[in-house]
């Protein structure tokens, strides 16, 4: 297990994703700037490294629906929500690059958007676009920054990853990445709801996840963002056949990114088993 632990440390291309109640204060829904703050420090950091990382990140339908303020309206329809639902999104995605455009370039580092829906995967060619994109961003040592495309991406249609745990791992497939780090708002996989279990162990490590593990991972913890432990778990199927490791590690503290780094044993790590002939698109079915 230390070894393991210890293997971290060589990780060359990495993937971070934080979901929208990482990025928030839960009282107000405001964005929580220190936190975002010290997530880009880190960010840069690992860059400085020599490594290579993508940031995936929720947060655009939340921050929109803050900046004009949106009350739940009774008596509409789904689909006159799901238009809501998306303009906030096209206004909190702009609002939400704005903040970490002005992050990355305070620490002397350039960071890019990319956003992604689940047809730019299941086409061939917008996939090898997507692909060609990322790597020549990250030949130029940029960091780039990917959510949804929320605006156009629709769940009924089957356009939609539906959560941004999903969308991670299919990144760090398509990229080749041999680490996923996922921040959640838990400290990793436990053996039952801590929230409602006090007996509920922290599973340190994952070799093979298991129906009973499936399980164990219950919805979500919190209604801010779509994913839940499940979801994580989903996530962890996908990267780990694709050849990348994957943890879960608590959020509220950025440090803990660092700490995973430099070999400590924290979090949920989930072992890579890359899968011959590993096809991104056979995974799209969710
Ligand atoms: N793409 C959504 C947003 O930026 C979030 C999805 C998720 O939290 O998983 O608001």
């Amino acid at each position: 297990m230390n070894n393991i632990r210890e293997q971290i440390k060589d990780k060359k291309k990495i993937v971070v994703k934080i979901g929208s109640s990482s990025l928030q204060h839960s009282e107000t829904g405001d964005l929580d700037y220190i936190r975002l703050e010290k997530l880009v420090r880190e960010l840069c950091d690992i860059s400085n490294q020599g490594k290579e990382v993508v940031l995936v990140t929720s947060g655009a339908i939340a921050v929109g629906k803050k900046a004009v303020n949106l009350k739940t309206i009774e008596g509409q329809t789904q689909a006159e929500a799901m238009a809501v639902k998306q303009a906030c999104s096209a206004i909190g995605q702009a609002r939400l690059m704005m903040a970490y455009q002005k992050l990355f370039s305070e620490y002397n580092h350039v960071a890019a958007q990319i956003l992604m829906t689940k047809i730019t995967i299941a086409n061939d060619i917008s996939r090898h676009n997507a692909q060609n994109t990322f790597r020549e961003l990250l030949n130029l040592g940029v960091i780039p920054i990917v959510n949804e495309n929320d605006t156009v991406a629709t769940d009924e249609i089957d356009l939609s990853f539906s959560d941004n745990d999903f969308l991670s791992a299919i990144v760090a497939a398509i990229i080749g990445a041999d680490l996923l780090v996922l921040l959640s708002d838990i400290d990793g996989l436990y053996t039952d709801d801590p929230n409602k279990n006090k007996d509920a162990k922290l599973i340190p490590y994952v070799e093979r996840i298991t129906d009973e593990m499936l399980g164990m991972a219950k919805g979500p913890s919190t209604d801010m963002g779509t994913g839940g432990m499940s979801s994580k778990v989903g996530a962890a199927g996908i990267a780990n056949d694709a050849g990348a490791d994957m943890v879960i590690i608590n959020g509220d503290d950025m440090e803990h990114i660092n700490q995973l780094l430099a070999g400590e044993e924290i979090g949920t790590l989930f072992k890579a088993h890359k899968t011959t002939h590993f096809h991104l698109k056979n995974y799209l079915d969710r």
